[in-house]
């Protein structure tokens, strides 16, 4: 029977339980080989009446005696078929209520029953209420799919019980699982020590025990990921192909000491690490696309504007894209301070934000075009598609996960070749970021810049609120800057509870101390304006949105109070905590959060115990899953069935080193099968 029958030829199915098929999207019996079981449980072990565990699911093999059916003539239950089961150990009593056609069946199964169900006790005798009951064969059980064995289940809707899914698996397992195709050639599923495809399939519905179920996922898992890798490796390729003979930048050692001149400290080893990573990419005439990870404050900028100015060094144009006007402009003015540390310096720089005057946008828009400006500061405004450039080079993009896909693609095409590094301090576990950038080379700088002071998270409720307002006042005093956080509201209404716990907390909780507001509804100007007076110390207490979320860098405030902390996510979270203990001080980070479940709690919990975005991202991948995780902007990841995001990360690693390797064999007759289910997977 071919496996891409329709469900409803397959036997014991028809038509009306191929509907309650079709609702779970299982079409083809394919389809229903490859719906795994939710989880397996272990029924295979028959324990003896003395040793069945009260209270405890037993499977026993035992001889009936006694079955009668009684009718009581009051209450609800108007029949009760009773029998006595006993063994070499001991006695027990099954009941079956108002179901009188058991006993017909029970007295068809035969005297040696195996029965299947929990057990109690009741007044010194052993009972089971309802077991499931199956005929033995000289003492021994039966071949069945229901007890005496590892017993699937599955997800039951309509009129799919758990019987019927096991039987209509059983039949699909005998009547096609030798029409399913092996992927790999037999000295491959040697060396890599693969459970073979058809025998993975049938372990994973009816497996023999816990190690066969175990071999079988794995089996299936290294499918997932390596045709994904596959996948991956010849976009790759197609990549590099594409833009043979592309542009080189060359860091020479006079333009690399020229540039570490410029920089007010030393980098880091990890800095440094990634740096050597970038300048080989940059030199070689190949495409780049590079991933920065890096947890907040681990100094990622510092290692942009290297690669930026070495563009420019060459003669290109280089443009750096931030997510928001205020990240757009503090990195101007980094930029300028960098610059200006090398003495009059020849590098045209010019910031280009969606806020501009007309006639300045249009003079900038000439400049780059002919060439009159090396470096560009922008926001998105940068995309927009009047604006060219004349010869671009590199395109570094900030908190890339604040863009879409195509915003990326977007800027990268305003060049030919242009070299491409995205930043992002929201840490993706690396199983996901193999997945979702699978095709961007990684580079991690995973260590902070020495003198960091941790800071201290803590978690409140309301009643401790007072004192924390007395704490926030007495940094106040000190001279410190702190930042308030208000909740998150619908789209676009942040900015009223902002506004709203502005004027609460200057007329009450900061009465006397210098407050000031931002939220995303501000103007760039006035959004500057607030920024340039908290920068200053002029604002002790900046109330605001998430709109400080990403990139601030304000290091004297040390000081960070969220309200509501349970409607943010994990990773916002870290984000915002890493707006802060970026000087000498401690930091303090204060989450307030009343009521919540316990999984809110759980989840604002890790955040007072770790300090490292890496783990964080992991619990938030945990608690969230890798859709919610990934959120909305990210395209392309996946369903997996067998495979594991979260756990199988050695699995995914190895199927990548794989799949580099056998991309050059895969068009040749060994790899046929793997590669007609690579074309299939597309
Ligand atoms: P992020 O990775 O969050 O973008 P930044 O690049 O904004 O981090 O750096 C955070 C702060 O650390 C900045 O004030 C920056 O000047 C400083 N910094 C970066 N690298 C170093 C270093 N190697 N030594 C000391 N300070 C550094
Ligand atoms: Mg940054």
């Amino acid at each position: 029977m071919p496996l891409t029958d329709d469900i409803k030829f397959l036997k014991g199915v028809g038509p009306a339980r191929a509907n309650d098929f079709y609702a779970l999207g299982v079409r083809t019996i394919a389809d229903l080989l490859f719906t795994f079981p939710r989880a397996i449980n272990d029924l295979s072990t028959v324990t003896t009446i003395a040793d069945a565990p009260v209270a405890g699911d037993a499977v026993i093999i035992a001889e009936m005696r006694n079955l009668e059916e009684r009718c009581p003539r009051r209450g609800k239950i108007r029949s009760i078929v009773h029998a006595m089961f006993t063994d070499r150990t001991g006695e027990m009593e099954a009941v079956w209520f108002n179901s009188p056609w058991v006993k017909e069946q029970l007295a068809a199964a035969g005297k040696t029953l195996l029965l299947y169900g929990k057990v109690s006790r009741k007044s010194g005798w052993l009972k089971m209420e309802h077991p499931r009951f199956e005929p033995t064969v000289a003492g021994i059980a039966r071949e069945s799919l229901n007890v005496g064995r590892m017993v699937p289940v599955y997800p039951c809707t309509g009129r799919l019980n758990q019987n019927a899914w096991r039987q209509a698996m059983n039949h699909a397992l005998t009547a096609t699982l030798a029409e399913l195709p092996e992927l790999y050639p037999p000295d491959f599923l040697r060396e890599q020590n693969l459970t073979a495809r058809q025998d993975a399939v049938r372990n994973m519905h009816f497996p023999a025990n816990d190690a066969a179920r175990a071999a079988a996922r794995e089996r299936l898992a290294w499918d997932e990921a390596l045709l994904m890798q596959l996948a991956i490796a010849r976009r790759r390729a197609a990549a590099v192909d594409a833009a043979s003979g592309g542009r080189r930048i060359i860091v020479t050692p006079e333009i690399d000491a020229h540039i570490r001149r410029l920089f007010p400290f030393r980098p880091t080893a990890a800095q440094e690490k990634v740096l050597r990573e970038i300048t080989a990419d940059l030199a070689a005439p190949l495409p780049m696309r590079r991933l920065l990870q890096g947890d907040v404050g681990s100094g990622k900028t510092a290692v942009a504007i290297y690669a930026l100015l070495a563009a420019v060094a060459n003669g290109a144009q280089a443009v750096l894209m931030a997510p928001t006007g205020l990240v757009a402009a503090q990195h101007f003015m980094t930029l300028e301070k960098f610059l200006a540390a090398g003495g009059r310096s020849k590098v045209r720089l010019k910031l280009l934000t969606s806020g501009m005057k007309k006639r300045e946008r249009e003079w900038l828009k000439t400049e780059l075009a002919q060439g009159g400006i090396d470096l560009l500061v922008a926001t998105h405004a940068a995309i927009e598609g009047d604006i060219q450039f004349k010869n671009l080079a590199l395109a570094v993009i900030d908190e890339q996960h604040k863009f879409g896909v195509a915003q990326r693609d977007a800027l990268a095409n305003k060049g030919v070749g242009v070299k491409e590094l995205v930043m992002t301090a929201t840490p993706i576990p690396r199983s996901l970021a193999l997945t979702v950038y699978g095709d961007l080379d990684v580079s991690v700088i995973d260590e902070l810049p020495p003198g960091r002071q941790p800071v201290r998270s803590t978690l409140i409720s309301s009643r401790q609120l007072p004192s924390a307002w007395d704490f926030i006042r007495a940094e106040l005093a000190k001279g410190r800057q702190a930042f308030i956080v208000s909740p998150l509201r619908e789209e676009n209404e942040d900015y009223l509870s902002a506004t709203a716990a502005f004027d609460n907390f200057r007329s009450h909780e900061l009465s006397g101390c210098a407050l000031g507001l931002l939220h995303g509804q501000m103007t760039r100007e006035e959004q500057a304006a607030v920024m340039d007076e908290f920068r200053a110390g002029k604002i002790q207490a900046l109330v605001c949105t998430v709109v400080i979320e990403v990139g601030v860098d304000i290091p004297n405030a040390n000081t960070m109070l969220v309200l509501h902390a349970e409607r943010f996510g994990l990773a916002q979270l870290h984000q915002l905590r890493g707006r802060i203990g970026r000087g000498t001080d401690a930091g303090h980070f204060i989450m307030l959060s009343d009521g919540g479940g316990e999984i809110t709690t759980a989840r604002l919990q890790v955040m007072t115990q770790t300090l490292d975005g890496f783990k964080i991202a992991q619990e938030d991948l945990r608690l969230r899953g890798p859709g919610e995780f990934l959120g909305t902007k990210q395209h392309g990841l996946p369903e997996f069935k067998a495979l594991d995001l979260v756990e199988d990360l050695a699995l995914i690693n190895r199927a990548r080193e794989t799949a580099k390797q056998i991309l050059p064999e895969l068009a040749t007759a060994r790899f046929a099968a793997l590669n007609a289910a690579l074309s299939a997977s597309d």
